[in-house]
């Protein structure tokens, strides 16, 4: 019986910003020689594919775990369920700074009613925003503090990890062109995570959307809206991303037409399309949504428009609004032109 230890994930910046790295290895360094915590670095969470090591490092961690990137942390809480990588969620006391013109007044008073995830193991997870501080201490002390608060005694889970994971994290971090092969070997229950000749793997940016299923209600609009065939269901028919590549890049429309707000797009420069709190579309009146967008555009309109660009693009024919928007959808698109009506700008 050892003291439990915390994993700590770092996912790397996209590019190489100095600044970035700076904070990035300031963080490892701190962690590197502690007996209570296992650090590690990735690459950029959103773009590693399912198969890549450090989605399988990611993947192999059993016990609390602490994801450090530079997203939004619905971002990378909902990218990493979608990579099987799930935790009861734990409290941190950094938190993403919140767009308060993007946010309705009772985001915070709306009750969860999402179809929610399945097979959460009773561990937690915490994920952080590497955005929010400047300085690597603020995020050093966190960790510290998550430590103290998981400090129970049970049996050590990282010690299922053969090998010498410190040795590799470094040379993880002093090559980042090289990537360690990991491998997952169940033999008689253990778990061995083999150190291979470090091969290249890929990590070119990407673009997909993300489900956040404590907000998503299954209500299948966005499989309608979506004209690339993005989306799928699963065998008990519950949405999903299925051929992400086939999403396009730069497009978040879809987001805008999801009644739930519950489809991220991480890498959007717009906050609350990029996991932010806070809503997205444009079907209640609320002048963020109103006048959130380009020329003023309500969230159906810019959607419609996103979609028929790429469609165009596509060399197929635009479908403007007749396709895929639901009724419900329609009606509340007019309900909004009603009341903009009556505002009589
Ligand atoms: S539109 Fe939104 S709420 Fe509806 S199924 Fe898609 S993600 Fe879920
Ligand atoms: S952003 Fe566009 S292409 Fe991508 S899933 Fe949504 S509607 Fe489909």
């Amino acid at each position: 019986m050892v003291e439990t230890k915390v994993t700590v994930v770092i996912c790397q910046a996209q590019g190489r910003n100095p600044v970035k790295r700076q904070m990035e290895e300031d963080i490892l360094t701190a962690f590197i020689a502690e007996p209570s915590v296992d650090v590690s670095l990735v690459p950029h969470l959103y773009d590693m594919p399912h198969d890549h090591t450090g989605t399988l490092f990611l993947k192999s961690v059993p016990g609390n775990l602490v994801v450090l990137s530079w997203l939004y942390e619905r971002a990378t809480r909902w990218t990493l369920d979608r990579a099987g990588v799930r935790g009861q969620e734990g409290t941190s006391l950094i938190v993403s700074e919140r767009d308060d013109d993007e946010v309705i007044e009772d985001e915070d008073l709306r009750e969860p009613r999402g179809i929610g995830t399945l097979d959460v193991p009773d561990r937690k997870l915490y994920c952080l925003d590497l955005r929010v501080c400047s300085n690597a201490n603020d995020y050093v002390h966190e960790i510290k503090r998550i430590v103290g608060e998981n400090n129970v005694q049970t049996v050590e889970l990282m010690s299922l990890i053969n090998g010498s994971p410190k040795r590799a994290q470094l040379q993880r971090y002093l090559h980042p062109e090289r990537q360690l092969e990991a491998r997952l070997a169940l033999d008689g229950g253990s778990t061995a995570l083999a150190d291979k000749e470090a091969l290249p793997e890929d990590t070119r940016r990407r673009w997909y959307p993300v489900i956040d299923y404590s907000r998503c209600t299954n209500c299948m609009e966005c499989i309608d809206f979506c004209l690339f065939g993005v989306y799928g269901v699963n065998a008990l028919d519950r949405i999903l991303v299925e051929e992400q590549d086939n999403c396009k890049k730069g497009c978040p429309a879809c987001s805008r037409v999801c009644p739930e707000n519950a489809i991220i797009f991480p890498q959007h420069k717009t906050p609350v399309i990029a996991g932010a709190n806070g809503d997205v579309g444009g079907i209640k009146i609320d002048l963020s949504k109103l006048f959130g967008g380009d020329d003023g555009m309500s969230g159906l309109d810019m959607a419609v428009r996103e979609r028929d660009q790429e469609l165009v693009l596509d060399g197929r024919k635009a479908v403007g609004i007749s396709v895929g928007v639901s009724s419900r959808t329609h009606d509340e698109f007019d309900d909004l032109m009603d009341d903009l009506d009556a505002l009589d700008f």
